[in-house]
């Protein structure tokens, strides 16, 4: 089917096929027990594609397949992979409204995230760890008078990898550009909510690479992404998604010792101290601004700031400011530009979020604004849609604990700093955080003692390429983006040589 940008004019335009099938040894391959699973858009709630069922037998073809082309790749020169990347990277420029069109449809999102963070983000990955990988240096260390010792980067081989639904298109970029930089084959699962624009994608750029390198089986949790995860022909496991899941996932790789990532759950706080309601002026802006970022990607952001934590002696100014700014948010179509928050991914993701907000209320959390479902009209009716929403409350509530992955904001105030550095840490959770405030030592110090990952200090919800980015706690194990991954995807090899 077609889609287009802006409905009714003739924005940018992506056309689907009706039927998705596994992506092994560079061609298009129908699932070994033929079955095949529907795929909705939550922007009206239509079924658009049908896609293939992965079980076992597919990822045993698929490992197969990357086992094929991982020797030669693993041998090709730095300078040959990463000319490659580039490449890819120039592909998906080229076609950078076609892509983010799909991702936009696939998942809901606004099309003016995926044209102007979600695509071009992806792009960059790939330049970036074509010019990381070239820069990358073995090493030659005397022992003693006869004996040298050299240090050896080498490809682990085959990898998997295991993706969610939030953004199908850079989750797979992080861990698939240090991958094929690195030189190992990959076998990746996206998510069973959003697999079409990934299979764009791949229609895309597939060509560029040699049979093999990547493998993409699509299908479900259990099926098709547990006899990946657990099998014995991987030598290392990327996964990110729920935090259940990832004890999974740790399970799995135990029994054939193989390194993980974990890139799970969060419950990010956001500290507003008083002085960024000293004046009226742009920083006062900047962090109401911040303060409203909750709702980007619809709030189904691992690091969401889903938790404000808001001084005392500002907070009904603060609140009362936010909740005017977060009411002037533009919901509608996620494929028309003017749309700043879409849908929500999938219909369980809905309800989900809409058992949550009854939570809230029963729990005694005062709601400020939004509180329910968004009813849109037309096609749209049958759309996975959520009202943006802030709710006042306190740390102790399971709107403040457990991770909702939706455009709900749980409020608090504080007393003094040791009191918001308490309540920030006081979670499961430590994978993002934020800090606002205009007196450098109160924000570094803060962005110094919170446990997370990452903690963006007078800014929100920036990601480069180069900026490391992973969980304390419960959000996960390892770091993904920096250059720091280049050892994630490589063995070193030291060769111990005596003359
Ligand atoms: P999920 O754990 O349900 O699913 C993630 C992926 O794992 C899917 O592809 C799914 O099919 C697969 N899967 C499920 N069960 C499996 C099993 N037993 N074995 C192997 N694979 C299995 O997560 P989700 O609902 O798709 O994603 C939302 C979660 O992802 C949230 O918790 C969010 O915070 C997290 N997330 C984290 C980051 C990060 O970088 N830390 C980024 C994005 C999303």
């Amino acid at each position: 089917m077609t889609v287009y940008a802006n409905p009714g004019t003739d924005g940018a335009v992506v056309e689907f096929k009706s039927r998705y099938e596994h992506y092994i040894g560079g061609e298009w391959v129908a699932p070994v027990k033929g079955q095949y699973f529907e795929n909705v858009t939550p922007i009206t709630g239509q079924v658009f594609c049908e896609v293939a069922r992965g079980t076992a037998e597919d990822i045993e073809a698929a490992l197969d397949a990357a086992w094929a082309a991982a020797p030669a790749w693993g041998k090709t020169s730095v300078a040959e992979r990463a000319g490659i990347l580039n490449k890819i990277a120039d592909r998906i420029e080229a076609n950078l409204e076609k892509i983010a069109v799909a991702e936009s449809w696939d998942n809901g999102k606004a099309v003016r995230e995926t044209l102007n963070a979600d695509i071009p983000l992806a792009a960059d990955h790939f330049r970036y760890f074509a010019s990381a990988i070239r820069a990358q240096e073995g090493s030659l260390s005397q022992i003693d008078e006869d004996t040298v010792a050299y240090h050896y980067h080498e490809p682990l081989g085959v990898v998997g990898q295991i993706i969610p639904w939030n953004f199908p298109i850079l989750m797979a970029v992080w861990k698939l550009a240090p991958a094929l930089a690195t030189g190992n084959a990959v076998v990746l699962k996206p998510a069973e909510q959003t697999p079409a624009s990934i299979m764009v994608l791949i229609d895309l750029i597939g060509d560029l690479l040699p049979p093999g390198v990547i493998n993409i089986v699509n299908g479900f949790g259990l099926e098709a992404g547990k006899p990946l995860a657990s099998n014995k022909r991987i030598r290392k496991i990327a996964f990110t998604g729920e935090t259940t899941t990832g004890r999974l996932i740790m399970q799995y790789a135990s029994e054939n010792i193989i390194p993980i990532t974990l890139e799970l759950g969060g419950k990010s706080p956001n500290i507003f101290f008083e002085d960024v309601a000293a004046q009226d002026d742009a920083f006062w802006d900047k962090a109401q601004e911040g303060f409203t970022m909750f709702a980007l990607n619809q709030g189904e952001v691992c690091t969401c700031p889903s938790r404000a934590l808001i001084q005392e002696s500002i907070a009904d100014r603060f609140l009362d400011a936010v909740v005017a700014r977060t009411q002037k948010i533009v919901q509608g179509n996620p494929l028309d530009t003017d749309t700043m928050m879409g849908a929500q991914a999938s219909n369980d993701q809905l309800e989900k979020i809409l058992s949550y907000l009854d939570i809230g209320k029963q729990e005694g959390a005062e709601v400020l604004t939004g509180g329910g479902r968004a009813e849109l009209d037309g096609d749209l009716a049958g759309g996975f849609y959520v009202q943006p929403t802030i709710f006042k409350g306190s740390n102790n509530m399971r709107i403040f604990q457990e991770e909702i992955f939706g455009p709900v904001v749980s409020a608090t105030t504080f007393n003094d700093y040791d009191d918001a550095l308490t309540i920030a840490n006081d979670t499961l959770y430590g994978l993002g955080a934020g800090v606002w405030s205009r007196n450098g030592n109160t924000a570094y110090r803060a962005g110094r003692e919170i446990q997370a990952g990452r903690v963006w200090v007078n800014n929100y919800h920036a990601y480069p390429a180069h900026a490391a980015f992973g969980g304390y706690k419960s959000s996960g194990i390892g770091r993904e983006n920096h250059l720091m991954m280049l050892d994630h995807y490589q063995q070193t090899k030291n060769l111990l040589v005596s003359y």
